[in-house]
């Protein structure tokens, strides 16, 4: 008997895994059969096997007919009831003519746990048998056994289900986001546009104030109209991050000294406007596997923000160095810096620290998150360590070598 409960024990536990509830039934069976040593047996389940208020359904008086057991139901009796049901023999059974060729005895057990019934198995045995005590203790096991594991894995699946819905959610919540900080984005420059052009527009022509002003005017726009397309191309590489976006990366051999040299000439006009030094010394010789246009896209943000957030006649300072199979490059600078309150945030779309730059300063508050994702797609990490009032540091960590 103890063996037998542990084969049952066995069972229950290696069918916890198991996805499919009729699979693990039908394999229930075949243990039942094996343990209660019957003949034969079946796993009977009601179509609506999902439904939460399904009732057992027996069959009346005939269990099982071999040839056609489920015939449009004729043979079946819906009862509350949830005991096992034991047929030890055929006597008294009407019209057990046909069924005494295949079976002498039978037992019905319901899949039940809970209040919650799944369906029935039903072992035949070819032999009379007499339900020891033994076998009907068994009988509980098994029924209540694989109503168990059936309970759990549903249970599992509806854990996994609700997760999986969150995380839709979650996901639409983040593009809700941020197609409206998106609008709100574009709508600035265009608004400025348009203010302009209604200026223009009640100037007199032809007036010298109107030439002066529509030169005026036209300045604002190109300004804007310059500002509006870099947010474009930024928005695009935001939104088409999350799938496309990997496959346009190119890895091919990138010059690091060759590509801070670029990436700091690129910010030279900004930096001149600002009386800023950038001083990049002792570049180690290293050449290592990246994307040259995304890597350069990357620094260029980190040395622009150490301008536009630095101070006049300040100093940018770009620190290279290989360290355990890594390329480290830290841009340090002695400008406004960032709170503690604001530092885990600014690498988010559109996150800005100091909200009193607004977007008429061309602050968009995407460059770090594009930072963070060309850091990413690479491999690597990005950092930041800053005082308020003292200055900013950002740390990028490549690996020489990317094993794709
Ligand atoms: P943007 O500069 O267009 O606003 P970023 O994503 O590049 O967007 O930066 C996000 C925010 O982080 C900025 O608005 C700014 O407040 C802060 N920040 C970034 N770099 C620096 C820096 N070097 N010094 C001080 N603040 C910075």
């Amino acid at each position: 008997m103890l063996q037998k409960l542990t084969l049952l024990n066995k069972t229950i536990l290696d069918y916890l895994a198991e996805g499919d509830d009729l699979k693990i039934a039908k394999a229930f069976t075949e243990v039942g059969v094996k343990i209660l040593e019957a003949d034969f047996g079946f796993v009977w389940f009601n179509h609506s096997l999902r439904d939460e208020d399904w009732k057992l359904v027996y069959k009346y008086k005939v269990p099982f007919t071999p040839i056609n057991p489920r015939a449009g139901g004729r043979n079946y009796k819906v009862v509350t009831s949830r005991k096992i049901y034991y047929q030890e023999n055929l006597k008294n059974v009407p019209d057990a003519d046909f069924l005494k060729k295949h079976m002498k005895s039978f037992v019905i057990i319901p899949i039940s746990y809970r209040e919650q019934a799944y369906g029935t198995i039903v072992l035949c045995f070819k032999k009379e048998e007499t339900f020891s005590s033994e076998k009907r203790i068994l009988c509980e096991f098994l029924g209540n056994g694989i109503a168990q594991v059936i309970s759990s894995h549903r249970s599992r699946e509806r854990a996994q289900q609700l997760k999986d819905t969150e995380m839709l959610l979650a996901q639409e919540k983040l593009k809700t986001e941020f197609i409206t900080n998106a609008t709100h984005e574009l709508r600035t420059p265009l608004a400025i546009i348009q203010g302009n052009v209604d200026l223009a527009m009640q100037v007199g022509q032809g007036s010298e104030k109107y030439q002066k002003s529509s030169r005026a005017t036209l300045r604002a726009i190109t300004t804007e109209v310059r500002h509006l397309s870099d947010i474009l191309a930024d928005l695009a590489l935001m939104s088409s991050k999350e799938d496309k976006m990997n496959a346009k990366i190119v890895f091919a051999k990138v010059d690091l000294k060759k590509l801070i040299k670029k990436a700091i000439a690129r910010c030279r006009t900004l930096s001149y406007r600002k009386k800023i030094s950038i001083t990049a010394s002792s570049i180690p010789d290293v050449v290592f596997v990246g994307d040259k246009a995304y890597l350069e896209k990357m620094l260029v943000n980190i040395i622009k923000n150490s301008i536009t957030y630095g101070n006049k006649n300040g100093h940018t300072e770009i620190k290279t160095t290989i360290r355990a199979g890594f390329v480290v490059i830290e841009i340090s600078d002695d400008g406004i810096g960032i709170s503690k309150e604001d530092a885990p945030h600014i690498f988010e779309r559109f996150y800005r620290a100091d909200k009193s730059h607004t977007s008429t300063d061309h602050s968009r508050g995407l460059g770090l998150a594009i930072v963070k994702w060309i850091v990413e797609v690479h491999l690597g990490s990005v950092e930041v360590k800053s005082t308020k009032g003292k200055g900013s540091s950002f740390t990028v960590s490549l690996p020489l070598n990317i094993e794709k």
